[in-house]
């Protein structure tokens, strides 16, 4: 049998529960997705649950888990995910952290956890933050980049050091950052947090008197005047995609996370000008990536965050905006993929717009190709998919169905 490539949509978090300004539908019930609903018709559906059934997940274990890994084998926060989504080659040792520039009072109270999604002047603000600080403990090196619009990362190395620290984001408006403290108590731990501490402090010092600041605050805009980290990690074994699941692995993304999981897997991962990791991304530039990347590689995972942003700001109407823009990009797609490609369409979590945060609900998946199934489901809706021939599956069973369908799955017996 002739074997096939594949690409794989993750509509990040584009599953909801029924919503109440809705009359109880979802905004995959309303939202106009004649594309999306092409492919349910013509292949075969399912509900996953990227854990497993009640497990809530986030979007690095529940992609890790539909990428065929076991998170809770191999999982050691999202830091590392998003530093490693920088670019930054992680190694044994490390500490890496997560970061939002944020807004706050001279308390240190927090006014806007994103500096109302910072994008302009933030290369200058990175650039400040490298060059005007220095840590007390000289043995080691830190380093501090820009991901994403007001998402950042921040990286230790050096000896002697743990990952074992906790959050300076208290995630809540209107509460103080928090002092980083070691969680076991040890040495190592306590010496990563001071100095996550420390850099939190001096962030502030050099942020918020920074040109970038006086020019938003005359603007009646919120500083970007300090850096809060999360998610501290160690770096992660994450066994290279390759040699895994012998196929060549590529991703296009708009957020450090995917990109971050590429990294660590081995995969390439392709940076597309407009992609932006919210809703104005330039969809078909990611359409256009996807489709040239399959020419060299046999596997192209697309990642779509801008629905799980605007779920978790509980704004239906942008969510059911996003997942038509979304359908358009797919219509884009179908009319220009080769017959020896592989499709399958899902979202990772669902993710609530009453509840503002991700819930345990199976979300839909569906595969579409020459020469598949095709079922009884013929919308792309969280209801409509249990009617379908894949019925309930495990995030960890993606891949192996996904290598049938692609007429690469081994035997086993004779
Ligand atoms: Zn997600």
């Amino acid at each position: 049998m002739k074997t096939k490539k594949a690409l794989m949509i993750i509509i990040d978090g584009a599953a909801d529960r029924p919503v109440q300004a809705l009359g109880g539908k979802t905004p995959l019930e309303v939202a106009k997705t004649p594309n999306l609903d092409r492919v349910a018709k013509e292949g075969i559906c399912g509900l996953l649950d990227s854990l497993a059934p009640g497990k809530k997940g986030g979007s690095d274990t529940a992609i890790m888990s539909i990428l065929g890994y076991n998170p809770y084998e191999i999982y050691t926060g999202r830091g590392p995910i998003e530093v490693a989504g920088v670019g930054i080659k992680l190694e044994k040792g490390d500490v890496s952290l997560r970061c939002n520039y944020s807004t706050i009072d001279e308390n240190m109270t927090i006014l806007n956890r994103t500096a109302d999604y910072v994008r302009e002047g933030t290369d200058e603000l990175e650039k400040a933050l490298n060059e005007q600080i220095s840590l007390s403990n000289p043995d080691i090196k830190f380093q501090f980049r820009n991901s994403a619009d007001y998402r950042c990362v921040f990286h230790l190395r050096g000896n002697g050091l743990s990952a074992n620290i906790t959050d300076a984001d208290p995630y809540h408006e209107g509460e103080k950052i928090l002092e980083v403290k070691p969680i076991d108590g040890s040495r190592e731990a306590k010496k990563a947090a001071d100095l996550v501490n420390e850099f939190v402090n001096k962030s502030y010092k050099v942020l918020n008197n920074h040109p970038v600041n006086l020019k938003r605050k005359k603007e009646g805009k919120p500083p970007a005047n300090v850096i809060v980290p999360r998610g501290s990690g160690e770096t992660p074994k994450m066994e290279n995609f390759y040699q895994r699941w012998k196929i060549k692995g590529a991703c296009i993304a708009g957020i450090g996370l995917i990109k971050g999981l590429g990294y660590l897997s081995g995969m390439e991962v392709i940076n597309v000008k407009g992609a932006t990791g919210y809703i104005d991304t330039d969809y078909i530039g990611k359409a256009k990536a996807a489709l040239k990347a399959l020419e060299k590689n046999d596997f192209v995972v697309l990642h779509i965050e801008g629905t799980d942003e605007v779920s978790h700001d509980k704004k239906f109407k942008e969510k059911i905006e996003a997942i038509e823009e979304t359908d358009n990009m797919i219509g884009f797609i179908l009319a220009n993929i080769s017959k020896d490609v592989i499709l399958t369409i899902l979202s990772d979590h669902t993710t609530s717009c009453d509840y503002g945060d991700h819930t345990a609900d199976p979300t839909p998946i569906v595969i579409w190709g020459e020469g598949l199934f095709s079922d009884d489901v013929d919308i792309f809706t969280e209801r409509a998919m249990i009617k379908g021939m894949i019925r309930r599956i495990k995030g960890q069973d993606v891949m192996p169905i996904l290598l049938d369908a692609m007429n690469r799955s081994e035997k086993f017996g004779a």
